[in-house]
């Protein structure tokens, strides 16, 4: 039940797929990268990880083929990952997350998209754009650390659904219920997968209390 503990009190016009993702590890390692004190090197590995369980959470229901292998002592059955996927970091916080899913899927296609947040109106405006073919057929994973205003995440929406894309599903680290309402406003069949909606946006557009600048403190530009 996704909705159960909602914090924030406005009320969405359909349900939203928006998934909390609640395990233990991913918490311990978010309470790493919302830590001010958390140097590069160590947020770094904490997005890698806290990624690779997001994605595990996000492709939970993605196609699988049924195989037999050998083992040492004989025929074991399994399962293969069938269905196609394509992850699109956002850049450039995005990118801080692409490892751990290549990671889990190797295979996966990648596209990317690049988007400039103008520093005092937040507004999104794209800049790059290189997405692989026949997104229609794919499940399409889309990165973006920090669901904030939204203004990105629809950006970029716009553009894979503009390309074909019919199952996008967002994982992000930190989310703004403003940022989530946006979505659901233009994307509402969009799945998020995050393991937080926290208060609200400052007047900066950050989110409080959120991380602080996610590409900043990944690569220790600030
Ligand atoms: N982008 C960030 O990196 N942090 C925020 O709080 C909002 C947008």
């Amino acid at each position: 039940m996704p909705h159960a503990h909602r914090p924030f009190p406005f009320v969405y016009s359909v349900p939203v797929p928006l998934h909390r993702v609640t395990h233990p590890l991913v918490h311990d390692a978010l309470a790493t990268l919302r830590d001010s004190a958390t140097p590069p090197e160590l947020f770094r590995r904490m997005a890698v990880r806290i990624s690779l369980l997001l994605a595990a959470e996000a492709t939970r229901d993605i196609p699988v083929t049924d195989v037999q292998v050998l083992t040492p002592l004989g025929p074991a059955d399994g399962r293969r990952i069938s269905g196609e996927v394509v992850v699109v970091p956002v850049l450039r916080a995005g990118l801080g997350m692409l490892d751990a899913v290549l990671e889990l899927i190797p295979k996966a296609r990648v596209g990317h998209i690049g988007l400039q947040r103008d520093e005092l109106t937040a507004v999104a405006s794209r800049y790059y754009s290189r997405l692989p073919k026949r997104l229609d057929g794919s499940y399409v994973l889309m990165i973006d650390p920090m669901l904030a205003t939204g203004g990105s995440a629809v950006a970029a929406l716009d553009m894979l659904t503009e390309a074909g894309a019919r199952d996008v599903r967002m994982i992000c680290i930190v989310a703004a219920p403003e940022g989530i309402e946006l979505v659901e406003k233009h994307h509402p069949e969009v799945h998020i997968y995050t393991p937080v909606v926290d208060q609200c946006l400052n007047e900066h557009k950050f989110i409080v209390p959120g991380l602080g600048d996610f590409g900043d403190r990944l690569y220790g530009t600030s």
